[in-house]
């Protein structure tokens, strides 16, 4: 395996019961690169990338992440878990918490960094997703698109070199999306290994190196944007894109 390697999926299979969820899925993904991944709703997606944080297990094939075989020990899992973060649709923010405090929690009583330091670290973060002046109020004083970028603070502070986003802008409101979008472009330009599924076709050609479109289970089609959108290889991507756009 290259050592510039982030993500390695090899003849990976995964079943929900007898219902075969990924099949044969062969993908690496290069340090720094950036993956946007599209495809129709219950194409799998959400399923494949939450098995590169261990949140679903795998029946046949490899996943490697930063070079360790995904296993299902605990330590295999928390050890990945330590290069991985990872920001959903809806960001499940500790409610009783304010802004810090959400991103201070795991700093602290993980990585038992000392209380100054991580609000220190969490500032640096929360400026990076222009929430540092929102630092002290609670989630439910913030608009969806704020609450979002605390959820992407309070990942960073963890301090992976991977980060997945599961339509992280799905279901906010269009002037939060912008600013959520905003924020992720700043991280893709500033060398982080991205894996974020999403349907805002306007930051794939902006920001991904490739596209990785999927059906039924199936990549079905890796593309660089320019040419996933002008020019699609496979009638199914195309098909698709018709009905997105
Ligand atoms: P996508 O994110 O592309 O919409 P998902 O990865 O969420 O797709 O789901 C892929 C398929 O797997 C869907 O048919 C979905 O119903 C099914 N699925 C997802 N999670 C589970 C689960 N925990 N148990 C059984 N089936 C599931
Ligand atoms: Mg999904």
């Amino acid at each position: 395996m290259l050592a510039d390697t982030a993500i390695k999926f090899e003849n990976m299979n995964k079943y929900f019961g007898a219902f075969h969820v990924l099949k044969d899925i062969n993908l690496d993904v290069a340090k720094g690169e950036r993956i946007v991944v599209c495809g129709p709703s219950g194409s799998g997606k959400s399923t494949l990338i939450r098995c590169v944080n261990a949140l679903e297990k795998y029946q046949s094939g490899h996943l490697y992440v930063d070079g360790i075989e995904l296993d299902e020990t605990t330590s295999t899992i928390r050890k990945v878990r330590n290069h991985v973060g990872m920001c959903f649709q809806h960001f499940n923010l500790f409610p009783h918490l304010t802004a810090l405090e959400n991103c201070t929690l795991s700093p602290i009583c993980t990585h038992k960094i000392p209380k100054a330091d991580a609000e220190k670290q969490a500032m640096d973060y929360l400026a990076k997703v222009r929430m540092e002046s929102f630092a002290h109020k609670y989630p439910s004083q913030l608009s969806g698109g704020q609450q979002q970028r605390v959820a992407i603070a309070r990942s960073l502070c963890m301090q992976p070199d991977i980060m997945l986003f599961d339509e992280p802008t799905s279901a906010l409101d269009p002037e939060s999306i912008s600013e959520v979008l905003d924020v992720m472009v700043d991280l893709a330009g500033g060398g982080m290994t991205m894996m974020c599924v999403t349907h805002e076709m306007g930051f794939a050609r902006k920001v991904a190196d490739r596209v990785v479109f999927m059906d039924a289970g199936e990549i079905v089609e890796v593309n660089d944007p320019e040419g996933f959108f002008a020019n699609p290889q496979e009638e199914r991507s195309a098909k698709f894109l018709k009905q997105i756009i």
